[in-house]
C-alpha cells in the first residue's frame, strides 16, 4: 500500500485539526504525520493568545488535546521551520507539507506618531499576559490613562485586561510576573477607539457584555454616538449579533455610570465610537502623551465619512489592536500584502505565476488571514486535506522517508526537540505548581525551563 509521510508545521488548532481531519479520511493509502511546532507546547493561539480570563474557549485545548494523545502523530517541539529544519529537509524526507503556522504580529497602523515609546501592538502585550516565552517578561503599566485602538474580539480582550483588577485574575492561569505586573498597574481609564458606530463592530456581544460584568469597573459609552443612520437601523433590525449588542449598549446608556455620571468604581472603560485616531502626541521625552481623534459619521451605507472636528485625549500608553499578520516562512512564497502563504483552497501558488507548488499546502490563519475563530480552522483543515488526498499523484518522492531520519536530523543539529511525554511532563509540572493555589494551572514561562521540564533533564 502507497504511504503518505506528511509533515505539518505548526501545532495550533488548524495544524491538529488537519492532522485528525486526514487520519479519518477515508483513503487508499496509508498515512504517517509529523507535527513540527517551534514552541515547547503546542496549541498555538489557544494558549498564547485566548486571554486567561476564558477558560470555556481554552477548554477546546481539551479537544486537541485528546487528538495528540492517541498518540498517531508524532510530535517534534522546540523545533522551528526555517531555522531548525528547512522546505529541503522536508522534500527529502516527507511526500508533502502543510503550513499551518499562523500569525501572531501585528498589523501596522500608519499615523504620526504611532512608534512614540509607550505605543505597544497588540500582539505583544497578549503575548505577555498569556505567558508567550519569546517576550520580554516584564510589562510597565504606569500610565493612568490609556487608549486601545480596535473595535474586535481582540480590543475588547486587552481592554478587559488592562481594566480588572489582578486579584479577579488570580484563579486564572497566568504566571507569576503577569499578575505582579497587573498588580502593580497605574491604570483607571480605559479607552477604547473604533472608526465606526456600533452598529458595523467586529466584536462579538458575548466579549461585551463580560464588560459590564468587570468588578469595579464602570463602563462609559457617550449619547453621541447613538444617533443612528438608516444603515445602522437596517443592521439592527436583520443582523441577531447586531441587535443584542445595540441591547447591551442601550442598557448602559440608561445606567448610572455613563457620560461619567455618577459611576462610583475606581477604573473605567470608555467605548468612543465614530473615532478615527490620526495621530498620537508626544511629550517632551517622546514618550505617547495624547490621542487625537477624528469624529466621523455614517456615510449612509455602512461606512464612515470624515466631519474634519478634532479631539483629543491625554493618555500614558497605547495599544493598536487593529488585525494580525502572517510571517514569511523560508522558501515558500508570501503575499506580503495580506500576510498570507498565497494560495487556493489550501494548495499553494507560485508568488508571481499562479502556478501551484506541488506538495506544499497551507492551513488556518496562514492560508486565509487573521479573521474568524478556532472552529473555522476545522473546516479549513478539511478543504485543504480534501486537495492533498485528491492529489496523490503530484506529491513530492522522498530520498528517505524512514521515520528515523527526522530524529537522527535534529539530534545532528544540536536541536533540543520535545515530544509528546515532554508535553505531558510540563502539562503536569504546570498542573501542579497551580493545585496548592487552587488554579487549574500556572504557565512556566522561559523557553529553556520549559525544555528542560519537557525533556527530564
Ligand atoms: C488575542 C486573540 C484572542 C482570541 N480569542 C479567541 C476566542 O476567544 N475564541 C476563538 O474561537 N478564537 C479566538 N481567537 C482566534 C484563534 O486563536 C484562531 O482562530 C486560531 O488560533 C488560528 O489557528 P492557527 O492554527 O491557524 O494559528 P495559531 O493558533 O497561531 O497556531 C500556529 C502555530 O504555528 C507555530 N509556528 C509558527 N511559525 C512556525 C515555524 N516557523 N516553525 C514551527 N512552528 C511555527 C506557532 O508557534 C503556533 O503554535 C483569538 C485570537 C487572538 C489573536
Amino acid at each position: 500500500m502507497t504511504k503518505l509521510r506528511l509533515a505539518i508545521v505548526g501545532a495550533g488548532p488548524a495544524g491538529i485539526y488537519a492532522a485528525d481531519i486526514l487520519l479519518k479520511t477515508e483513503r487508499s493509502f496509508d498515512v504517517s504525520i509529523d507535527l513540527f511546532e517551534q514552541l515547547p507546547a503546542p496549541y498555538g493561539l489557544v494558549r498564547y493568545g485566548v486571554a486567561p480570563d476564558h477558560p470555556r474557549i481554552k477548554g477546546v485545548i481539551n479537544a486537541l488535546r485528546d487528538v495528540l494523545d492517541r498518540g498517531d502523530i508524532r510530535i517534534f517541539g522546540n523545533v522551528r521551520f526555517g531555522e531548525d529544519i528547512t522546505l529541503a529537509d522536508l522534500k527529502k524526507h516527507y511526500n508533502a507539507v502543510i503550513f499551518a503556522t499562523g500569525a501572531i504580529r501585528d498589523t501596522k497602523l500608519d499615523i504620526p506618531g504611532i512608534d512614540a515609546e509607550g505605543s505597544f501592538g497588540a500582539a505583544d502585550f497578549v503575548s505577555w499576559f498569556d505567558g508567550h516565552p519569546d517576550v520580554p517578561r516584564e510589562w510597565t503599566l504606569d500610565a493612568e490613562s490609556v487608549a486601545v485602538l480596535g473595535n474586535g474580539n481582540v480590543a475588547l480582550d486587552v481592554a478587559r485586561i488592562l481594566a480588572k483588577h489582578a486579584e479577579d485574575l488570580l484563579p486564572t492561569e497566568i504566571s507569576d510576573n503577569v499578575h505582579a505586573g497587573l498588580e502593580a498597574s497605574k491604570v483607571t481609564d480605559v479607552h477604547v477607539f473604533g472608526r465606526r458606530g456600533p452598529a458595523q463592530v467586529k466584536f462579538t456581544p458575548l466579549e461585551l457584555r463580560e464588560l459590564g460584568e468587570l468588578r469595579d469597573v464602570d463602563t462609559v459609552v457617550y449619547d453621541e454616538d447613538f444617533d443612528y443612520d438608516e444603515a445602522s437601523l437596517a443592521a439592527i433590525a436583520s443582523n441577531k449579533q447586531v441587535k443584542v449588542i445595540d441591547r447591551v449598549l442601550q442598557q448602559w446608556r440608561t445606567r448610572d455610570s455613563v457620560n461619567n455620571a455618577g459611576g462610583s468604581a475606581s477604573r473605567r472603560l470608555h467605548l468612543h465610537f465614530w473615532a478615527k485616531p490620526v495621530e498620537i502626541r508626544t511629550d517632551a521625552e517622546g514618550k505617547v502623551a495624547a490621542i487625537v481623534y477624528e469624529r466621523t459619521e455614517p456615510d449612509g451605507s455602512g461606512g464612515l465619512r470624515s466631519t474634519g472636528e478634532l479631539r483629543e485625549i491625554a493618555i500614558g500608553q497605547l495599544y493598536r489592536a487593529v488585525g494580525y499578520f502572517g510571517s514569511p516562512l523560508q522558501d515558500v512564497p508570501f503575499d506580503k500584502r495580506h500576510g498570507v502563504i498565497p494560495n487556493h483552497e489550501g494548495q499553494v501558488l507560485a508568488k508571481d505565476s499562479n502556478q501551484r507548488v506541488p506538495g506544499v499546502y497551507a492551513t488556518g490563519w496562514i492560508k486565509r488571514g487573521p479573521v474568524g475563530l478556532i472552529g473555522h480552522t476545522k473546516s479549513d483543515a478539511m478543504e485543504t486535506v480534501q486537495h492533498l488526498v485528491n492529489d496523490q499523484g503530484a506529491w513530492w518522492q522522498p530520498e528517505d522517508p524512514s521515520e528515523a531520519a527526522i530524529p537522527a536530523l535534529l539530534e545532528s543539529r544540536g536541536v533540543k526537540w520535545t515530544d509528546l511525554e515532554g508535553w505531558h511532563r510540563l502539562d503536569q509540572h504546570e498542573v501542579a505548581l497551580g493545585a496548592p493555589h487552587e488554579r487549574a494551572r500556572v504557565k512556566v514561562v522561559p523557553r529553556d525551563e520549559m525544555v528542560r521540564i519537557s525533556r527530564g533533564e
